[in-house]
């Protein structure tokens, strides 16, 4: 008689856990395992942070705008899912950026990388620094690695390495732009690794991130592209996309990160879906019905159903993953990760009337500015999908970790907050045609100092205490898009391995 099926729940229908199940599908095929499996999900939505809308001709992201190119786990994605063809580079000429200082906006330095001076001259010339920020900024290039293994804070390592005036005008609102995070508590090696790698390589954080903005491949012309050359390995699918879009840093999808969800949902059609309803516990050693073979576990949901598994994948944020494991596990780890909120407020203009060109992708505010916003977004310039061409679409962040109190504001405060800083910082005063509030309560994972070695920690005794229970996401090893589909990708390849035995 054939096998009984493997069943596999899993929970949350975030991007991780679509591309989890996804994946777990796949990998089961290849490995000849027959499984079914079940997604809870507690929204009726799909998605989870990913939520596009489209109307009027407007395609607006609510939550994630983009995703990083070279991290190729999202485009091999998109090629398993046929839906390659549907990618959008950031406009190239959109790319300028600028920062606030003193209330004015100065252009961001060339050179950065990632908030990191990789050139000298534009340090030298720029407005956002003193000449004493500047000098102390070129210690950088004397100072010797810090000595030893331990993890430190973003703050910490950049204000050793930096000073204070780098860090504060230039580095922070760039990178906690990504964390919506305070610098002086996010983890160094959970964030950014590549910055003590530069330190410890070649004793200066300006030079090692000099050479890796070097060592980038340079945007391919054609096909073969810079993979594809005689004796090298052949070029992937996602070698080709990048070499199309010409070294774009950033993609989206022509009818925005929805796709993403759509397809993944598309492919998922023959999964047992469970919306709405969310998992309240996870039991051990559950036996099914009499006439059923045993299961390791049962997921508990929320009206009552219990979901038999024989392995489970946790994509949840860590305070509900927190919920379903705690009796099974010690949960330390996901309590030490905190979340930040933030909202958008999303404003549309007639071209017309908007009165005002603006060359650039947007403007970053850094925290010692006082403003509410933290950031606007020129997104009908940086996107040109995304607004039809009589139109002006900005799209501006509000909150911070330690720093959330406005995102709870009802949307006209909202609105009105946003109209105002937008009017003194470069002058808009033009009534908006359409407005979008968004507010995503606790949905900045912070990762603390340690957090790499408390991870790898917990994963070990979630193994011991719950084998066949795995977590993935956000939470846990990165949180943008691609880092999250390379999580869902390689957990589910385990847990089938896992399975097959
Ligand atoms: P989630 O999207 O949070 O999904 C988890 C799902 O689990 C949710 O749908 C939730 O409803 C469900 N759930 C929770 N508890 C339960 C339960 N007990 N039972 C059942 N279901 C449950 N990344 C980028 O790459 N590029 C960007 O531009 C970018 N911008 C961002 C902007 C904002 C405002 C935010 C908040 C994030 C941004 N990110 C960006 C990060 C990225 O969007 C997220 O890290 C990623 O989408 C998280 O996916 P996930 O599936 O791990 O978690």
């Amino acid at each position: 008689a054939a096998a009984e099926p493997k069943t596999i729940v899993v929970v949350g229908g975030g991007i991780t856990g679509l591309a989890a199940a996804y994946y777990l599908r796949r990998s089961a095929e290849a490995a000849g395992l027959p499984v079914r499996v079940a997604i809870a999900e507690a929204s009726e939505r799909l998605g989870g942070k990913i939520e596009t809308l489209r109307k009027d001709g407007f395609v607006i992201e609510k939550g994630p705008d983009s995703f990083l190119a070279r991290k190729k786990a999202i485009l091999d994605l998109a090629v398993d899912l046929g839906i390659e063809e549907e990618l959008v580079p950031i406009n190239p000429s959109g790319k300028k950026s600028f920062i606030v200082f003193r209330g004015k906006l100065h252009p961001m330095p060339d050179g950065l990388m990632l908030g990191i001076p990789t050139e000298i001259a534009p340090m030298l010339k720029t407005g956002l620094l003193s000449p004493a920020g500047k000098l102390r900024a070129g210690l950088d290039f004397v100072l010797p690695a810090r000595k030893g293994n331990d993890d430190e804070s973003i703050g910490d390592f950049l204000t050793r390495r930096l000073g204070r005036e780098v860090v504060e005008r230039i580095a922070e609102p760039l990178l906690a732009g990504i964390y919506a995070g305070e610098l002086d508590k996010l983890s160094l090696r959970a964030t950014f690794p590549q910055f003590r790698e530069a330190e410890l390589k070649h004793g200066s954080l300006i030079l090692g991130m000099r050479r890796a903005m070097r060592r980038r491949p340079a945007p391919a012309a054609g096909a073969g592209g810079a993979a594809g050359q005689a004796g090298q390995a052949a070029q992937t699918p996602a070698d080709a996309i990048l070499a199309r879009y010409k070294g774009a840093p950033f993609l989206n999808f022509r009818r925005g990160l929805a796709t993403l969800v759509e397809a993944l949902e598309r492919e998922l059609s023959g999964a047992e879906w469970r919306r709405g309803r969310k998992a309240t516990a996870l039991r051990k050693g559950a036996a099914g019905a009499s006439d059923e073979p045993d299961h390791r576990y049962a997921v508990v949901l929320d009206d009552g159903e219990e979901l038999q598994a024989d392995a489970v994948v946790v994509t949840a944020p860590a305070y509900e993953a927190e919920a379903l494991l705690r009796d099974h596990v010690d949960c330390g780890m996901l309590r030490a990760v905190r979340y930040a909120s933030v909202a958008n407020v999303v404003l549309a203009f007639d071209k017309a009337s908007f009165g005002r060109e603006f060359a650039g992708s947007g403007f970053l505010v850094p925290r010692t500015e006082g403003r509410q916003i933290t950031a606007c977004t020129w997104t009908s310039t940086k996107w040109l999908h995304t607004s039809p061409p009589d139109k002006v679409l900005l799209r501006c962040y509000i909150g911070r970790s330690g720093d959330e109190d406005a995102v709870s504001l009802p949307d006209d405060q909202l609105i009105r907050l946003v109209r105002h800083d937008l009017e003194e910082l470069i002058g808009v005063t033009a009534a908006p045609v359409m407005t979008e509030v968004t507010r995503l309560h606790r949905s900045m994972p912070q990762y603390p100092v340690g957090h790499v070695e408390a991870m790898r920690d917990f994963k070990r005794k979630l193994a011991e205490a719950l084998p066949g229970v795995w977590t993935a996401g956000a939470a846990f090893d990165g949180i943008g898009l691609p880092d999250c589909i390379r999580q869902a990708k390689e957990t589910a390849e385990a847990a089938i391995r896992e399975l097959c035995g």
